[in-house]
């Protein structure tokens, strides 16, 4: 008799889910392949690495990447109480330190004595026991490959991008101005503001510069989501424009004008002394990265500590074969958790570790499964990934229009604070029952 659940993959909502499994008194073995071996886009040692952006995206609960959050911190998730805790100024997001969030989740997790950690990598889904597999969109290959054989059908991939990493004390503060959007906030960001013939410049070197071939581009699929912004510029001149560097609501402090367009920096990490790129997912070669985003003003001098990034993201083809509680439907001790499940995104991801964590217990317990009501993010998620009714599955991040739209007829305006009230209501009342 197996007196234990196995979590393989130690990102995440691996971490997340063998948290929920050891809270309710369950041993867990987490596999983890770090140090022993690496994916492309990966670097840290520690469990929970943050592999590009370091915002957890909106805090407001009126945005659907809010209300999940609040739904996890509700729901007493590990990795939503180290984001708190190792927040850095962001304005409305909740953005990270990296290290420190992810040193944090380390020490909590190996100190568990519930939790065995093991620095392994698995090549093969045990033959026994419940098993969560959150090896996340860059599962190693022979994982891969085993997975494939068991479900018997194509995974899907696509590819995504991460954004460059910049010093503070290499950028030009004469030039940048900080600010938030429309004076929101308590102007976190740091603003590089670009008149016309500037941005003409820039976006011209744009559009030619070498980009990295990557291994299957000829059939490459970039998620909307995370485009690299060579890509979105060359769709026309003035979408980024539009998009990443648009300029309303941001007026130069140095000027008293509104620029042309604007880059922004995101502090990535709590001391202040590292920038992101906002936007500026690229795979772009890095000898371009360092002549182009040059060019940007306030960034001529620009230190880049790490270049943008692109990767292959891998994914199950979940409708059809996952319930809502992320097992599978044909062999229900498999639960699979994270990205590999087409949910995209860090929170989302975690949401996904949380409910398979829970659900992990139960089916040990042999008890019955809780999904989560579909008037919750993290419900509408799982049960959009298992929808039977999706032909064409792309993954998928938080978003209200998932969400069913409440019954009580409100106005526009009103929806969304109505939709986080009812969510609130169904956390509560599952917190108790679970
Ligand atoms: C390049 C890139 C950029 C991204 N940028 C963003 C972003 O800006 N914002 C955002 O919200 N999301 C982003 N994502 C998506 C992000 O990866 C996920 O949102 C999140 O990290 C997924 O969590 P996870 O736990 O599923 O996987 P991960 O966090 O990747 O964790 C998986 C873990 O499993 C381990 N592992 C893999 N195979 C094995 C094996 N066979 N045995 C043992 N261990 C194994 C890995 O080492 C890793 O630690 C990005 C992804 C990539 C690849």
């Amino acid at each position: 008799m197996i007196d234990y659940i196995t979590v393989i993959g130690g990102g995440l909502a691996g971490c997340e889910a063998a948290w929920q499994i050891a809270q309710r008194g369950i041993k867990v073995k987490l596999y983890e392949m770090k140090p022993e071996k690496y994916s492309p886009a990966h670097s840290s040692p520690d469990l929970a690495e943050i592999v590009c952006s370091n915002s957890f995206k909106s805090n407001s609960i009126e945005n659907a990447a809010g209300l999940l959050k609040q739904e996890l911190r509700l729901m007493e998730s590990i990795i939503i109480e180290y984001a708190d805790y190792n927040k850095v100024p962001a304005g409305q997001a909740l953005a990270v330190d990296r290290e420190k969030f992810s040193c944090g989740v380390t020490e909590r997790i190996s100190n568990n004595p519930l939790i065995q950690l093991i620095r392994q990598e698995v090549t093969k889904i045990p033959a026994e026991g419940i098993v969560v597999i959150a090896t996340g969109p860059l599962t190693s290959e022979s994982l891969s490959k085993n997975i494939q054989s068991m479900l018997g059908q194509d995974y899907l991939y696509f590819f995504d991008a991460a954004a460059p990493v910049v010093t503070s004390e290499s950028l030009d503060m004469s030039i940048i101005f900080k600010a938030d959007r429309y004076g929101k906030g308590d102007a976190d960001y740091l603003n590089c503001p670009m008149e016309k013939d500037e941005y003409d410049k820039f976006y011209d070197s744009l559009i030619t510069a070498e980009v990295t071939e990557l291994h299957g581009s000829e059939d490459r699929k970039v998620f909307e989501g995370c485009m690299p912004v060579e890509v979105m510029a060359k769709r026309g001149k003035q979408t980024l424009v539009f998009g990443p560097l648009k300029p309303v609501g941001l007026i130069n402090s140095h000027t008293g004008k509104q620029p042309f367009a604007v880059v922004q920096l995101r502090q990535d990490n709590t001391e202040g002394t590292l920038y992101n790129m906002v936007g500026f997912q690229t795979n772009l070669k890095w000898g371009e990265q360092k002549k182009i985003f040059s060019l940007i003003p306030g960034l001529q001098n620009a230190e880049f500590v790490r270049y943008g990034v692109m990767h292959r993201n891998t994914y199950i083809n979940s409708p059809g074969l996952l319930s809502p509680v992320f097992n599978l439907k044909h062999e229900p001790r498999v639960f699979f958790a994270g990205q590999i499940t087409g949910v995209e995104g860090y929170v989302e991801s975690v949401s996904s570790g949380l409910i398979a964590g829970i659900n992990a217990v139960k089916a040990f317990n042999g008890q019955e499964m809780s999904a989560f009501p579909r008037q919750t993010v993290a419900g509408a998620l799982a049960s959009y990934v298992s929808s039977d009714a999706i032909s064409k599955f792309q993954p998928m991040n938080a978003n209200f229009g998932i969400v069913p739209k409440p019954e009580l007829k409100v106005g526009k305006d009103k929806r969304n604070s109505l939709i986080a009230e009812i969510s609130i209501k169904y956390i509560n009342k599952l917190k108790n029952e679970i």
